[in-house]
């Protein structure tokens, strides 16, 4: 069975203090007992070091939210992934919705920044996800099966069972709405399907499809319980210690 995998995506959140309380009441809350789940924080660049600082050594491990395709040179406010490697971040987000929708990125870019952070040694989170819009017009299997089909273009059968892939309904992010378990089944199915054909049925049922949206301690169990979705993307819940820990022992 896979282990279960929470991730926080704190988003442009945070400040040195409010960090350090919400990770030591993390990690404090996590025990040192086995954790129901892996997991993991990502945080905005600046506060890398410092998740390095006070997770190193804890069952908690920290990502960043975006990467340049670029390893390094004249791209001003880029971060490159060999930085992100440098702090010892295992997770890179790639292709979350608010990247898409306020920095115009596409599938394309999308999948060369997964293959930048997996040159880099790290595990890119590749977010797809579809409008409501394009969810109304019965859109969802069409767009999310070309968001990740371009991912799968561009990486080898060996690097795609390095990543994971998160399913963020883009109308379910931060607005309270959730996908119903089934309705988020539904859709994380269809990916693992798609997996498989790019890199046969064992690796396919290794891999983690996370679901994200509006996921929170009452839901978590209920969506985790699906049997193609190991884990949760949490954006506003994970910015609690208390919210945090109840979605990692939901799993
Ligand atoms: C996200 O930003 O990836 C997310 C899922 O946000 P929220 O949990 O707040 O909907």
């Amino acid at each position: 069975m896979r282990p279960k995998l929470v991730v926080g995506n704190w988003k442009m959140n945070g400040s040195r203090a409010a960090n350090a309380t919400l990770l030591s009441g993390i990690v404090a809350g996590l025990g040192g007992a086995k954790a129901k789940a892996a997991c993991a924080v990502c945080a905005p660049a600046p506060y890398l070091a410092q998740c390095q600082e006070l997770l190193a050594g804890t069952p908690v491990a920290w990502g960043a939210q975006d990467v340049s395709v670029h390893a390094s040179g004249a791209y001003t406010g880029e971060v490159a992934a060999a930085m992100l490697a440098d702090f010892a971040c295992r997770y890179v987000i790639v292709g979350h919705s608010e990247r898409r929708a306020y920095h115009g990125e596409g599938n394309e870019l999308v999948a060369r920044k997964a293959k930048a952070a997996l040159d880099a040694g790290l595990t890119p989170i590749v977010c797809v996800g579809e409008t409501l819009a394009q969810r109304e017009a019965n859109q969802t299997a069409a767009v999310v099966g070309e968001q990740l089909g371009t991912v799968l273009e561009t990486l080898s059968p060996e690097e795609v069972t390095k990543i994971v892939v998160a399913y963020e309904p883009v109308w379910a992010i931060g607005t309270g709405k959730t996908a119903t378990p089934a309705m988020a089944q539904e859709v994380h199915a269809q990916l693992r399907a798609q997996l498989k054909v790019r890199v046969g049925k064992e690796a396919a049922q290794q891999l983690h499809i996370l679901y994200g949206g509006s996921m929170k301690p009452d839901n978590a169990a209920e969506l985790m319980a699906q049997p193609d979705i190991d884990g949760g993307l949490i954006g506003g819940a994970s910015l609690k210690a208390a919210e945090f820990l109840a979605i990692i022992n939901a799993a």
